[in-house]
């Protein structure tokens, strides 16, 4: 038995300034792609532990996956597709099809551009060839793609941290339909929700309970798969908002039963989805009144893994107003960070810091201080994170002590756009957070498998920015105006 592996991956945000290219993609061959993930937690980590546990070949394409930003330009989306079908041309003969995408991937000519890419393999392949697809729990899913993906399977927590077992799960299913052992039928609901990412984190209401329901089902004899995914507000498109997939054994009427009952356990709670979330100044104020630290901050607004620009300074503005003390903040700044190299460690810097990528995260804010120290900006997460990544690059980063000898706070000035997903973030230029009393972390809830072992208390708190946490209906171009929130 023959499997091809393939990732294609992007969290697209419609309301980011800055477009997705070819350049901002990381591209793993079909010769790097099984070094590259096999020690990892990802879902292809899941595939080739997966091969190994069902007996098949593994025949390995390419992945290609970049942080999330605005929509993908037609010449990204295009050579990227193009590039997953040239292999498969070349890949000999193949018995299916494992394929890791997020599910919120928008392309300048696609709205659901993951749908698109099923359809063109679906096409290429024919109807009956085994394709399982993988999918992030931000995922808005068309009813296209659940038709013409042999099934679907999405992560069941946020953060995500069990990408490996749902790529196992897609494994197993791949291998048990080409032997002939089960004939997967799908159903899918959508209830008219927009679920707002505020409420997305799998361990508390509302949506643990939904999740265990899920978890539940999954064990009952004659379902293969049942996933919820939360959706991803920040894409403008017409499938916007939470889904419901329940994969069956030959029984269309089982997973439509059960995904039309789930459905209505998540329309059930629709009440519990308002939000109250506070804004930068009360929240740093009670960060400072804390009695335990370090408190971390998640700043929405600015949420990188969602496609914010990573450069806000609402924040930052907000602590040095009311002077608060022993804080560290990340910010996605190359020129500062070269400016702190060519000035040298220990030398005083009068720096221009964030706000530099659109006028949508804040102005940008002179701050004096001191090079503390200068890194190439590696690290290595050998836990299980969000996003099961192992090695991470932020570029030449400088710390900065800000606010002369009784030290007000420390800056990280980073080179690449790097989310908060490790904690090694910081401590990898020396930073040790349980000596600190404010974290930012530019997120909103992946962030806390990171930092809640690190942190006495985590606050949210409603930034404005590419992913502030409400956007009037307004706004929307394509997304459904009958979402109940939106009534
Ligand atoms: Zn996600």
């Amino acid at each position: 038995m023959r499997i091809a592996i393939a990732g294609f991956s992007h969290e697209s945000n419609s309301f980011a300034s800055q477009p997705t290219t070819l350049e901002n993609f990381g591209v793993h061959t079909a010769d790097q792609l099984i070094s590259h993930y096999q020690d990892t937690f990802s879902e292809i980590a899941g595939y080739i532990a997966g091969a190994r546990e069902q007996g098949f070949e593994l025949v390995p394409l390419i992945s290609a996956s970049a942080t999330p930003a605005g929509p993908l330009t037609r010449q990204a989306y295009e050579e990227l597709v193009g590039r997953l079908l040239a292999g498969l041309e070349q890949a000999g003969p193949l018995d299916g099809l494992l394929l890791a995408l997020h599910g919120a991937m928008v392309a300048e000519h696609f709205p659901h551009a993951d749908a698109e890419t099923v359809h063109r393999l679906r096409t290429h392949f024919g109807p009956t060839f085994p394709i399982v697809v993988t999918h992030d729990y931000h995922a808005n899913l068309p009813p296209s793609l659940v038709e013409e993906a042999t099934a679907l399977i999405i992560y069941k927590t946020n953060p995500h941290i069990d990408q490996r077992e749902r790529g196992l799960q897609a494994a197993s299913i791949i291998a048990r339909t080409v032997r002939g052992e089960i004939r997967p039928l799908s159903a899918l609901v959508k209830p008219e929700l927009l679920f707002n990412i505020y409420h997305h984190n799998t361990s508390r209401p509302p949506m643990q309970p939904l999740m265990q329901a899920a978890i539940e089902l999954e064990k009952t004899p004659g379902i293969l798969a049942c996933s919820i995914a939360g959706g991803y507000q920040y894409a403008d498109v017409p499938h916007m908002g939470p889904s419901i997939v329940v994969v069956a054994d030959g029984d269309q009427a089982l997973a439509q039963r059960e995904a039309a009952r789930l459905g209505e356990m998540m329309w059930a709670r629709r009440e519990e989805l308002k939000t109250a979330v506070p804004g930068p100044a009360a929240a740093v104020q009670a960060a400072m009144a804390s009695e335990h630290f370090p408190v971390t901050l998640l700043d929405f607004g600015d949420n990188i893994g969602g496609g914010s620009a990573g450069d806000s300074t609402f924040l930052l503005a907000e602590l040095l107003r009311q002077g608060a003390q022993g804080w560290v903040m990340t910010i996605w700044d190359p020129a500062s960070a070269q400016q702190c190299s060519q000035a040298g460690i220990g030398a005083q810097v009068a720096l221009r810091v964030g706000g530099k990528t659109d006028t949508l995260h804040g102005p940008t804010l002179s701050v004096h201080g001191r090079v503390r120290t200068l890194h190439e900006g590696s690290y290595e997460e050998r836990e299980r994170r969000h996003g099961g990544g192992r090695y991470f690059n932020q570029g030449l980063t400088a710390v900065v002590d800000v606010g002369g000898p009784e030290r007000r706070g420390l800056l990280v000035l980073n080179s690449v756009r790097s989310y908060p997903n490790s904690i090694h973030q910081i401590t990898c230029v020396g930073i040790q957070p349980q000596h600190q009393q404010i974290l930012v972390a530019k997120g909103a809830v992946a962030p806390r498998a990171a930092y809640e072992p690190v942190s006495a208390r985590l606050i949210e708190v409603d930034t404005p920015g590419a992913t502030t946490i409400g956007r009037a209906p307004a706004e929307y171009k394509l997304a459904r105006k009958t979402l109940y929130e939106w009534r």
